[in-house]
């Protein structure tokens, strides 16, 4: 048995570190879209000199290239189960993921949503802005990023809310306790880690 699962939450929600924890925890690879545009821009590859302008400025990369993105991604051997960080963004790339996995007769089991306060996530943008450089996190950029998701993701939560499968997840406090609150709401759904 495997898990397919979403995480989502605002910038600076530690969704990165948690969603890493958790993968690790079900034996199953993280899929971030925006690590994935990240190493292309790095690595200088024709989508990486497409995305760089867009995701600098904190806009969204078109839909259709982040979709096939993704696709192509859960289209490979290890990802049966998988958890996905970053995608959907918003509703469109909900019908899009709905579509693929339909199609491979899978659906998502859980959407763990991290909850956290807006001034909390600044504070932590902030804080990663000055110890990792990275070139989308000025103070523009995150303002922009942080309306997106206020405007375009956190509907996505409304899609998913009648199928049963969001769990909201306090995101304020100890990385361990976070972590644990996440795992034991997993766990209440039946989804049993490869430990366990
Ligand atoms: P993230 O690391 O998830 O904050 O993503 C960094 C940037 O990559 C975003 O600000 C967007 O420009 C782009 N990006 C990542 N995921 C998506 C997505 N699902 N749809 C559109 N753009 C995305």
């Amino acid at each position: 048995m495997t898990a397919r699962l979403l995480i989502v939450g605002p910038q600076g929600s530690g969704k990165g570190t948690q969603g890493a924890r958790i993968a690790a925890s079900y034996g199953i690879p993280v899929v971030s879209t925006g690590d994935i545009f990240r190493d292309n821009i790095k690595n200088g590859t024709e989508l990486g000199r497409k995305v760089q302008a867009i995701t600098d400025a904190g806009d969204l990369v078109p839909d259709e290239v982040t979709s096939e993105i993704v696709r192509d991604r859960l289209s490979q051997g290890d990802a049966e189960g998988f958890l996905l960080d970053g995608y959907p963004r918003n509703t469109a790339q909900v019908a899009h993921l709905d579509e693929y996995l339909a199609g491979r007769g899978d659906e998502l089991d859980a959407v763990i949503l991290l909850e956290v306060p807006r001034e909390e996530s600044i504070t932590r943008i902030t804080q990663r802005a000055a110890e990792q450089g990275r070139s989308d996190d000025t103070e523009e950029a995150v303002a922009k990023r942080l309306s997106i998701y206020e405007s375009e993701t956190a509907p996505i939560i409304d899609l998913y809310e009648p199928r049963g499968i969001v769990d909201r997840i306090d995101g304020v406090g100890e990385l361990d306790e976070i972590t644990e609150r996440i795992m034991s709401a997993l766990a209440a759904r039946g989804l049993a880690t490869v430990a366990a």
